[in-house]
């Protein structure tokens, strides 16, 4: 007999995870052996359109989880199968192979996710295993905060307040520090069953996923893997002043940061965290979507060390609370990670080019869009937009920001999405699917929240007439210019005002592209499709 912890995606470490707590606990209490499972699936990255970055980054975590669970004598088997739909009968088979009393692993909320879930709960009961699914990768988990009629939030503020109160009313509860798992004995080398699953490797890469060396490299150095890592981006976040010079990201190992507890990064976010040309925030997401470090260490590490503290409700953990909060909203309205907006009626909106609605898969088949023909002009503009040459200096910093280091500033990620939703009218949901192809840091959840919100279809979303000005955002973010300096190098001369907005003689001897939209014209435009959805 065995226990199975099976790992997933968004949950690549060994302390602080309640699944993997939990299987130890029960292997330990009844003197059984535990296994621990990865279950590779190129389909399913295909169908969820994983960037290359995030299963390159999920691939060195896996290998350095490897060797901390050798060393508890906790084999990491790693299962790589091509088909989506065959995966839940090649877990259940190696559940028989290892004759296990009980499955454990973290809930993950998609949707495909969920039903091939359930088809283990099913085959649980039929063939007399235990199978535990736990809440672990929100703070408060979907569910426990909810409006007065019992129903999921749809607007952020009420949210966040019922969220902290829920917290602050049982610490214990939501912010517990999970036991790390017990040592298997050392027999578990004799056990015939078990001793092989020690010789199953890590990938290198998956096929089709594969990073062209340079960027494997860059990944590396700016994403170095394992928990070690996770912990010291936290704590120079929590402990380091800003380092102005540093909007790319750089190896958190490396030396260089000193210690500044008053000035650091998390006292001065509410006041610096808009600010695209230092490295203002943390960092993390990266680390949190894959689970390397758990949101409830984040929250804990902002905390007083004294007896009964509370969460005190800064900026920076209100940022974990949106984490959550999109979280809630993909468990609450399905709909939502089946690429349909979460205000119906904005499914009528007319685009420019290539509509994506229906684009939902389950990974048997390709994405078909609609079968309207996309017109040229929209195509180069998508084109221009995802290689950052729009003529729009900020939006061609972030779109080659995003290109180069897979990761963007939240606020440049606003504008860039903004840009291509409002500006060019394109669909919200082919730069969802961009975003998440190219991030290191993609989750479904936070992506898919932050596109609908710009694009005014999702909860609590921006009003459909506030549109950025792409120029006053740019001064606003990078008021230094250094951002853009760095991403569009061929405006490295430009100076003042000139930079956010290049006059056009001054483009002209810079070699950078007029503007491929006015703004005033795009923004009417936006306005008047978005006030009467179905009309052009
Ligand atoms: P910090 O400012 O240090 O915040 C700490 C943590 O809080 C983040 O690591 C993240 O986990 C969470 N967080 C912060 N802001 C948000 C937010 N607006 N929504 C949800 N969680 C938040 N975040 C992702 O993790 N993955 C994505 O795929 C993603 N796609 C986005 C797409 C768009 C169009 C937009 C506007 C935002 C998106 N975000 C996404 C949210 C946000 O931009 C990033 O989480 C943030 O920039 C990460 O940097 P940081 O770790 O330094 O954040």
């Amino acid at each position: 007999e065995s226990v199975v912890y099976w790992m997933r995606m968004g949950d690549l470490r060994i302390s602080d995870n309640r699944a993997l707590s939990l299987a130890s606990a029960h292997a330990k209490k009844n003197k059984l052996p535990l296994v621990s499972l990865f279950v590779l699936n190129p389909q399913d990255y295909k169908a969820h359109d994983r960037s290359a970055r995030r299963i390159d980054f999920t691939l060195r975590n896996l290998a350095s989880i490897k060797d901390s669970l050798a060393k508890l004598h906790i084999p990491l088997y790693t299962i790589t199968h091509p088909k989506r739909r065959e995966i839940p009968g090649q877990i259940i088979t190696f559940l028989e192979q290892l004759n296990a009393s009980a499955v454990y692993a973290n809930i993950e909320y998609e949707v495909d996710e969920l039903r091939r879930d359930i088809q283990i709960c099913k085959a649980a009961k039929s063939k007399g295993f235990g199978a535990h699914f736990v809440h672990d990768k929100c703070v408060v988990e979907p569910g426990v905060v909810l409006t007065k009629e019992n129903r999921t939030y749809a607007v952020y503020s009420p949210y966040q307040r019922a969220w902290i109160k829920k917290l602050n009313a049982n610490i214990p509860h939501f912010l517990e520090d999970c036991q790390e798992p017990h040592p298997n004995p050392q027999s578990v080398y004799e056990n015939k069953n078990i001793k092989d699953l020690f010789n199953s490797q890590v990938p290198q890469s998956i096929p089709g996923f594969e990073l062209d060396p340079d960027d494997r490299k860059r990944m590396d150095l700016a994403w170095p893997a394992g928990e070690i890592a996770a912990n010291e981006m936290l704590r120079r976040f929590l402990h380091t002043k800003s380092r102005t010079s540093q909007m790319v990201p750089s190896n958190p190992l490396a030396d260089g940061a000193e210690d500044s507890p008053k000035h650091s990064r998390l006292t001065a976010y509410d006041a610096d965290r808009d600010n695209a040309d230092k490295d203002t925030t943390s960092r993390l997401s990266p680390y949190l979507a894959a689970g390397i470090i758990s949101a409830r260490a984040c929250i804990r590490a902002t905390m007083p060390s004294t007896k009964n503290a509370h969460v005190e409700s800064g900026r920076w953990v209100q940022e974990i609370a949106w984490r959550d909060f999109y979280v809630c909203i993909l468990a609450g309205y399905p709909r939502v990670s089946m690429g349909r907006p979460y205000q119906e009626k904005s499914a009528d909106i007319v685009w420019e080019g290539p509509a994506l609605d229906n684009a939902y898969t389950d990974g048997e088949q390709q994405i078909n869009p609609k079968a309207e023909l996309p017109l040229t002009t929209s195509e180069s503009n998508i084109e221009k937009w995802k290689s950052g040459q729009t003529g729009y200096p900020i939006v061609d910093a972030g779109m080659r920001c995003v290109k180069e280091t897979g990761y963007l500033h939240n606020r440049v990620r606003m504008i860039c999405a903004m840009f291509l939703v409002k500006h060019l009218m394109i669909d919200w949901r082919v730069g969802e699917k961009y975003f998440m192809e190219n991030l290191i840091d993609g989750d479904l959840a936070s992506n898919n929240g932050g596109w609908q919100w710009v694009a005014s279809t999702g909860v609590d979303a921006c009003p459909y007439f506030r549109i950025f000005n792409p120029y006053n955002q740019s001064s606003k973010a990078d008021p230094t210019g250094e951002f853009i300096r760095h991403f569009v190098p061929e405006l490295a001369r430009a100076r003042g005002p000139e930079l956010h907005n290049p006059p056009a003689s001054v483009a002209d001897k810079l070699k950078y592209p007029h503007p491929i939209v006015k703004h005033e014209e795009s923004r009417d435009r936006a306005i008047r499709r978005f006030k009467n959805p179905g009309t052009a």
